[in-house]
């Protein structure tokens, strides 16, 4: 049994849980149950392997992983995209009213506040929660978040004890087809000026959060929290550019022995990406 101060609730002597970055179901869509090795393929460190391996820690209260459990993982998590089961998201989004953007045709923003199905708080709730363990501690082998003096005010918000700071917006980016990349990557800082700006990746869904008094006035009306119709970016270009972003890295990495032979192994599934939004 680990005690120690839990970063959420800020009560000290508490019993630690062994705490999830992600939460913990959200591996069971990396496997593929119907291969030798399920494990998906790891890349860390520019490091390639398949592994069962999840980040974790022993972190936070257990009264506190209840309110990550119930206020954001327990209904996104089985909404995200899976291999063969579609992504359930994707198919509620799609019915919502959209504006598409007249330069782009490969370019909608969804409103998500008219379809009652989709559950935005809990949408956002997990978004921002992954944001801020990644801000509150230092996980194994990942990048530390630093959201500054913005960090308590998130975790409050988080707590439900008050708005989302003003100088945050999250911006969330969908791909719009059934069959999304089923990769997961971890939350890292992608620029500092103008403002901070983090992001991660998880099948199917982008997250992107902004953080300072220099986020422009466009970034702040696509606030997945402030704006009330409640905006979803959808964009198939998003499916490519995590395509690419994934291959470069596996490109640049070591691979082990066994994910080479994984890699070089005729599969009888496809991992091409869609090339067509499915709108
Ligand atoms: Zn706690």
């Amino acid at each position: 049994m680990q005690v120690g101060n839990c970063p959420f609730c800020l009560r000290d002597g508490v019993e630690l849980q062994d705490s999830h970055y992600f939460s913990q179901a959200v591996y069971k869509g990396f496997r593929a149950e119907e291969l030798q090795n399920p494990n998906p393929l790891v890349l860390k460190a520019g490091r390639l392997w398949q592994s069962s391996e999840q980040v974790h820690d022993f972190v936070f209260c257990w009264e506190c992983e209840q309110i990550f459990n119930r206020s954001g993982e327990n209904w996104l998590v089985s909404r995200l995209g899976w291999q063969d089961k579609g992504f359930p998201l994707w198919t509620l989004v799609k019915t919502a009213s959209f504006v598409p953007d007249p330069e782009d045709a490969d370019f909608r923003t969804y409103m998500c506040t008219g379809i009652p199905e989709i559950d935005c708080d809990n949408v956002a709730h997990f978004g921002l929660g992954v944001f801020w363990k990644g801000h509150a501690h230092g996980w194994p082998n990942c990048e530390r978040l630093s959201l500054g003096t913005y960090g308590d005010g998130l975790r409050k918000y988080l707590r439900g004890e008050a708005s989302l700071p003003w100088d945050m917006a999250l911006i969330l980016r969908i791909v719009p087809n059934n069959q999304p990349l089923w990769s997961g990557r971890m939350p890292m800082l992608i620029d500092k000026h103008p403002f901070h700006w983090f992001n991660f990746y998880l099948r199917g869904l982008d997250f992107t959060l902004a953080v300072g008094k220099n986020i422009p006035d466009y970034l702040r009306h696509c606030c997945f929290v402030m704006n009330p119709t409640r905006p979803i970016l959808a964009g198939i270009h998003i499916l490519y550019d995590e395509w690419a972003t994934m291959k470069k890295a596996m490109t640049q990495s070591t691979r082990s022995r066994s994910a080479a032979a994984f890699l070089s192994t005729p599969r009888t599934h496809t991992i091409k990406p869609p090339t067509e939004p499915d709108w």
